[in-house]
């Protein structure tokens, strides 16, 4: 792998991390967690030669490098982002070599797992995937961002990644971002300025992008406390279970009144069937107020797998990918629901 190059810069706090994106921005910066995501997207050539690409066509005469993209059904979406088209945008982030990587790794703020008084979860944004994975808490109530861990990589990527880098990557198909959106995570952004929280669901504008500010760092995910019947699941399908980006990935988390009542809340996200992670909104409207039985969970299934918007890759056809989506979310509608039925 040949990397182009490009000076580490250490802050020891996050107002210092925060001062010197400002003021290299011009040279090009950008932010380094675990860097498994990022060194391997600065190496030259970018794309590796195998992935399918646009060349040209119709809407992009002048070629688009990106790797599994379809540009005709994608970037016919409106998908705004600030500053610049959407191709525009993409070619920058993904094209000029950083001058700076500014590395989070002594920023003890950004780190660890906590419980907020008010019964959230507080994860730090480079705590890592591994820490994640062995966290009791996480596992117990918002079990499906622990089975996203489980299955992110190998040992040696769980390490090193982190859950910031994942979700602010921003790929369709990333593992702790689906279910972020599914346990409806509110990111805190943090500039100079000041801190905003935005709804993860709201974070991805395209593949690979988001509508994090350029002097923006992710300092953290909270995820809401669950109320009592609540449970969750996460489910990858891939080629093979290690190292390997799914296929198709659903997040379920649902909430009953009472182990043998109603369903109070929903939410369903899909990952790799999208240009970014989905929720899938027509869960809500089948399943809110019914008493869950299979009938029920597979109507609601025959309904998520319209929300998908799968491709053709290498990785599956747009078919496969739509006929998992209904077998998956109707299989984790029931294991989220019998996980609901016993967390009291
Ligand atoms: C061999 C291999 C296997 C992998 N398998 C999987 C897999 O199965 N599933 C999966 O989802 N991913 C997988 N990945 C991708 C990657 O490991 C994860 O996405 C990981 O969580 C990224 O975290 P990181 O800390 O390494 O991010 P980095 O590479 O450091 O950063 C990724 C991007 O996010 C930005 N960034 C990082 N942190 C912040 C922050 N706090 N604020 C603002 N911007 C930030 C960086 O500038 C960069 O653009 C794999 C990667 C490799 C190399």
């Amino acid at each position: 792998m040949i990397l182009p190059r490009f000076d580490v810069l250490v802050p020891e706090s996050l107002e210092e991390a925060l001062e010197m994106l400002g003021e290299h921005a011009d040279k090009g910066v950008r932010i380094l967690a675990g860097g498994t995501d990022l060194l391997v997207d600065l190496r030259r050539p970018i794309i590796p030669v195998h992935v399918p690409r646009c060349d040209g066509c119709a809407k992009h005469p002048g070629g688009m490098v990106y790797s599994t993209i379809d540009c005709e059904l994608w970037l016919s979406e409106p998908t705004a982002h600030a500053g610049g088209s959407l191709r525009n945008a993409l070619q920058d982030s993904r094209r000029i070599s950083p001058q700076y990587l500014i590395s989070l790794h002594l920023l003890r703020e950004l780190k660890g797992i906590k419980r907020l008084d008010n019964g959230s979860l507080y994860i730090g944004a480079t705590t890592t995937i591994r820490e994640i994975a062995h966290s009791e808490k996480v596992r117990r109530c918002w079990t499906a961002l622990a089975e996203g861990a489980d299955n992110l990589g190998s040992p040696l990527v769980r390490n090193r990644g982190t859950l910031g880098g994942n979700i602010a990557n921003a790929r369709p198909a990333a593992d702790m971002f689906v279910p972020t959106i599914g346990l409806n995570g509110i990111l805190k952004l943090q500039s100079l300025g000041g801190e905003r929280l935005l709804p993860a669901r709201d974070f991805a504008s395209g593949p690979g992008l988001t509508v994090i500010e350029p002097l923006e760092i992710l300092t953290a995910v909270i995820y809401p406390a669950p109320l009592s019947y609540s449970g969750s699941s996460y489910y990858k399908l891939a080629n093979r279970k290690a190292l390997e980006i799914s296929t198709v990935g659903v997040s379920v988390s649902l909430t009953l009144e009472a182990p043998d009542g109603p369903i109070t809340d929903v939410r369903v996200a899909l990952g790799a069937v999208g240009p970014t992670p989905i929720l899938a909104e027509s869960a809500k409207g089948i399943l809110l107020g019914e008493t869950p039985d299979e009938p029920l969970f597979k109507k609601a299934a025959q309904a998520i797998r319209k929300d998908a918007r799968p491709i053709d890759d290498h990785r599956g056809s747009a078919w496969y990918r739509s006929n998992m989506v209904q077998l998956l979310s109707e299989r984790l509608l029931k294991i989220a629901y019998i996980r609901a039925k016993r967390n009291k």
